[in-house]
Formats: structure tokens, C-alpha cells, sequence
């Protein structure tokens, strides 16, 4: 087969008429033509066989030279003009002017079954927009996008996807730390996979230019593609628009907070116009449950975007977006009670999630002192999320309080050192959990099946993902693979991978790559 491309978005939107190569600002355009970068020994890694699919791209081809070619950068396809778009943001709550795909490069539109698709590749070299980088991506950042864009797919979390992994051939210099360590990294490109990785910032960056005409365009074009229920654009559409956002960017954070993801770096132009989660950086998943953690060691000082302010984060984010969207509406107060309604919404959808993750049916008043509690005690010592909830369901109706806490005691990191009073405040939930569910009419093991659809067993812990990253840096390929497998099914029982389901092993507490991760990719 051949790769079959289109491009709608720029045969729609206003190019940058400049086409060189260079470093500049961008006016009046939604993105800038520049091709990728040739590598040197380009290598596939890794194809996501179940995007593949779902993309209808056939074995005979993945497995082609072409295919190696196109998504390594060393081949444009066909009639294609691949391009870097051009947006802003608001980087740790600052407005940081024009950003950009500094590395990221579109190839075009694929359509399959009725949806249309974009391909990108990450770190396929230098664009308009690379401003101070060197537009390429190094192997162990790419391979956490890699497997996490993947994982969190079949966790059911809105995202991009990740089509392949593969080497550049190519040394890319690197100051993991930021402390004057620089040294050579194997370079790598992922191709991402979204059908559209518009973002916050890419609206954002026109109206603080006082762009009007090219916002609108950009707004249109979003509509018309993206949310086409809505109708004609209007200033009405605008507002049943920026609803929508709304309510996808909230969906996909109360998912976030369901599973234990924390993003890292939720500035706005890492925030996607279609609630998908976007740019995989120094991302990681709670261990002990811990509303204060992020693992952002940028962000080590205020912790902007710790776990338990994502859903802030999410509302301080899209009060850019309502100020962006603003010159085409005019009118504060639509823009202001859809803001509001995400607080409402927000204490709305969190409180089913915890119910959801508790295993309750019934929505009784009393369950918030119940789920706030849990949160306080889940914080007394570090207790691992993953394996509690997974283990919760565990929980018999009639069983005696003693027992259950041993099936609990296996999330607590330091089992030995929890003291009387930890041990009577969780005794003390037990009992108010069971009497709660004495209260549901539903059996143990229904309620355990419907725990487990959301309670994940495998996430992809962030030691998981550096031992495949320390195994590929020596050329070993294994373990990539074997996550990918495992993270595809991750409310499956599957003995065979058991030991994937324990508690972060002690080497990998502070660990770079492990607790520790900085945006340096
Ligand atoms: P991030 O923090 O990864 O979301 O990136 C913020 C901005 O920096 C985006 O415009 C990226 O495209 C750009 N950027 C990050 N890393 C590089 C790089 N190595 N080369 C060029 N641009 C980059
Ligand atoms: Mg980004």
C-alpha cells in the first residue's frame, strides 16, 4: 500500500508566506512550511500494532522500507507539505509569547473508518518555531510518550496516540538536570497520532497580536472540522464552543485524577483543544497517594502542577482560553457562567468518580465525609494508590474489619512503622466503608467487576517505564514491548505479569527518571 495523505488544515488556514528555515516570529499565520530533518541510521524501534489498525495501515507496509523512511523523516510523502504550527501560551502562569511546534512536524491527514487523522513526528528536527533548541527529542523521553500515550488509551483517558518509535541514528546533547552535566543521548522520533493537536495556546497567540481575522479563521476552521454539530459560527456557536471545551478539558483531568496521572507541565500550550492529554514530558503516576506530588523538578518549588491542583490548573487554563476567545464574543457573562459551571461540574463529576472507584451505586449525602476521609487517611503514610483501590474490591460486605485491613496493608509502603493511631483511623473507615455498602443491594462480586473497570491494575509506574529506557539505551528492545503488552489491558487480571503489580521497589524512590524528572527531553 501507499500512504494516502491530505491536508485540510493548510489548504484551509493562512500559511506563513516566509518558507525558510529560520527562527522568527510568525504573523498572520496558522503555521509555517518546513520539512523534517534528514537521520543519519534511522531504526524502528516499536509500531503500535492496535493504531495500526485502527488507522488501516496494513503489516506489509509497516514493516516496508517506505514506512521506515516516512517515519523517521527521511522521506516526505508524496504530495505532501509538511508544516510546523504556530502557537503561544501561558507557560507556569506567565504569558510566554510565541512557542510553537519547536520539533514537531506534521505530516498530513490520514482518514480511516470517517475519521480523519494527523500525523506527527516529535523531534524530527529544527522549525521557525525551535527558538533557542535544537529541535530533536532524545530516545528515553520518547519512549515514556511512547508507552504512556499508548497506556493511557486503554485506560480509557482521552489522548493522543503513538504510532512508532524509532532511532535517529543521530547523538543528541542533553543536561538531564540542569546542572551543567551536558552529555550525548541517542536521538528518537515518536509519530503521534491525534485528529487534531490544535491547543489553548494556538487561539491564545492571535489575540494577543490583536489578530482578529486570523483567530476567527482558526475558530471557524476548529468548528467546522472538529465540532460540527455545533452549526454555522456565530457568536452563539463561539460560546456552545468554548462549553464544549469545558466540559472535554474537565472530563479528561477527573480521568486524570481517577487513575493517578499527573501531567507535569499543564501550561497552555500543552492543553488540546479536544481534551486530549497532550506532550508527554515529565509526566508520572502517583505511587503513594499524595495530593501535593509532582514529579516536575522544575516545578519542585511551588508545585503549580501537583496532583491535587490539576483540576485548578485545568480552570486557571481555560480563563485564558475564554480571554482568547473574547474579542470574537464580546460579551463577559456567557463566557464567566460556563467558568463557573466547571466548579459545580468539577465537585459534580469528582464525587461520582470516587463513588465509581469505591464501588458505590447508591449517591447518598453522607458519601462525601466518606471519600474526604479516605483521602486524609490515604495521606497519614504513604500507601500505594493502585494497589489500595485494586485491592478494595477485595472487600467482603460481611467480613470482619481485622481481615480487611490486612488486604490493605499491602498498598502501605513502611507496613511495619504504621502507627496505632494510622491503624485506628483506617479501622475506623473500614467499619463506615462496610456499613456504607451494607447499604448497596448489589453482591460482592458485582461490585468487584465494576471496581475493576476502573480501578486499573497496570499503570505504567514511572520505574517501569526507566528500566525499559535503561535496557534500550544498551540496544535491548525487550522491555518496551512487554509493556506495551501488558499496559494494553490494564483492568485485566494476568498472572503471567504479576509482578508489574507492586509497590515502587526502594532504588527507584529518588531515582532521576523515577521520582525525579525535569523538562529536558
Ligand atoms: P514543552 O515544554 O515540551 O511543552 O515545550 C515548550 C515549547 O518548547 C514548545 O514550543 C516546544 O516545541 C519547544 N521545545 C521543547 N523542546 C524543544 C527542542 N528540543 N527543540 C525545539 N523546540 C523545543
Ligand atoms: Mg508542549
Amino acid at each position: 500500500m501507499t500512504l494516502k495523505l491530505k491536508n485540510t488544515f493548510t489548504d484551509e488556514l493562512p500559511a506563513d508566506k516566509n518558507l525558510e528555515n529560520s527562527r522568527r516570529q510568525v504573523f498572520n499565520a496558522c503555521y509555517s512550511y518546513v520539512g523534517p530533518q534528514k537521520t543519519s541510521n534511522p531504526e524502528l524501534i516499536h509500531v503500535s500494532s492496535d493504531l495500526t489498525n485502527t488507522l488501516g495501515l496494513d503489516e506489509g507496509y509497516t514493516k516496508s522500507k517506505a514506512f521506515l523512511n516516512v517515519f523517521s523523516g527521511n522521506m516526505v510523502v508524496e504530495g505532501t507539505t509538511p508544516y510546523a504550527m504556530c502557537y503561544g501560551g501561558h507557560q507556569f502562569g506567565h504569558w510566554a509569547g510565541q512557542l510553537g511546534d519547536g520539533r514537531a512536524i506534521n505530516l498530513g491527514e490520514i482518514e480511516s473508518n470517517n475519521t480523519s487523522w494527523v500525523l506527527q513526528l516529535k523531534g524530527a528536527g529544527e522549525t521557525p518555531y525551535s527558538r533557542s533548541a535544537d529541535g530533536l527529542a532524545v530516545l528515553r523521553s520518547s519512549i515514556r510518550e511512547y508507552l504512556c500515550s499508548e497506556a493511557m488509551y486503554h485506560l480509557g483517558v482521552p489522548t493522543t496516540r503513538a504510532l512508532s518509535l524509532a532511532l535517529t541514528g543521530d547523538q543528541v546533547l542533553r543536561d538531564v538536570m540542569y546542572d551543567g552535566n551536558a552529555a550525548y543521548e541517542k536521538g528518537a522520533i515518536v509519530c503521534r497520532v491525534a485528529p487534531s493537536f490544535l491547543r489553548f495556546g494556538n487561539y491564545e497567540i492571535f489575540t494577543a497580536r490583536q489578530d482578529v481575522e486570523t483567530l476567527k479563521a482558526l475558530l471557524n476552521f476548529t468548528i467546522k472540522h472538529h465540532f460540527p454539530h455545533l452549526g454555522q459560527p456565530s457568536k452563539e456557536t463561539y460560546i456552545s464552543f468554548f462549553n464544549e471545551v469545558m466540559q472535554l478539558t474537565l472530563s479528561m483531568i477527573i480521568h486524570w485524577q481517577r487513575v493517578g496521572f499527573v501531567h507535569g507541565v499543564m501550561n497552555t500550550d500543552n492543553m488540546s483543544i479536544l481534551g486530549l492529554t497532550i506532550d508527554y514530558g515529565p509526566y508520572g503516576w502517583l505511587e503513594g497517594f499524595d495530593y501535593g506530588w509532582t514529579p516536575n523538578t522544575t516545578d519542585r518549588q511551588h508545585k503549580r502542577y501537583r496532583y491535587g491542583n490539576q483540576p485548578n490548573i485545568g480552570l486557571w487554563n481555560l480563563y485564558q482560553l475564554a480571554n482568547a476567545l473574547y474579542p470574537l464574543i464580546e460579551e463577559t457573562e456567557p463566557l464567566e457562567s460556563i467558568l463557573n459551571a466547571y466548579k459545580t461540574d468539577f465537585e459534580i463529576k469528582s464525587l461520582d468518580m470516587m463513588r465509581s472507584k469505591l464501588g458505590l451505586e447508591l449517591q447518598l449525602k453522607s458519601d462525601e465525609k466518606l471519600i474526604e476521609d479516605l483521602e486524609d487517611a490515604l495521606q497519614l503514610s504513604e500507601t500505594d494508590m493502585t494497589i489500595f483501590f485494586r485491592n478494595l474490591a477485595n472487600f467482603r460486605k460481611e467480613e470482619d474489619t481485622d481481615n480487611s485491613l490486612k488486604a490493605i496493608e499491602e498498598a502501605f509502603y513502611k507496613p511495619n512503622e504504621i502507627s496505632d493511631v494510622v491503624r485506628q483511623t483506617w479501622t475506623n473507615w473500614m467499619k463506615s466503608y462496610k456499613i456504607r455498602l451494607q447499604k448497596e443491594n448489589r453482591s460482592d462480586d458485582d461490585r468487584k467487576k465494576q471496581m475493576n473497570t476502573v480501578n486499573p491494575k497496570y499503570v505504567l509506574r514511572n520505574y517501569m517505564a526507566q528500566l525499559a529506557i535503561d535496557d534500550a539505551n544498551k540496544g535491548d528492545y525487550h522491555l518496551i514491548d512487554e509493556l506495551y503488552q501488558l499496559l494494553k489491558k490494564p483492568y485485566d487480571e494476568q498472572p503471567q505479569n504479576e509482578k508489574w503489580f507492586a509497590k515502587r521497589p526502594e532504588w527507584a524512590r529518588h531515582k532521576v527518571g523515577c521520582s525525579m524528572l525535569s523538562c529536558s527531553s
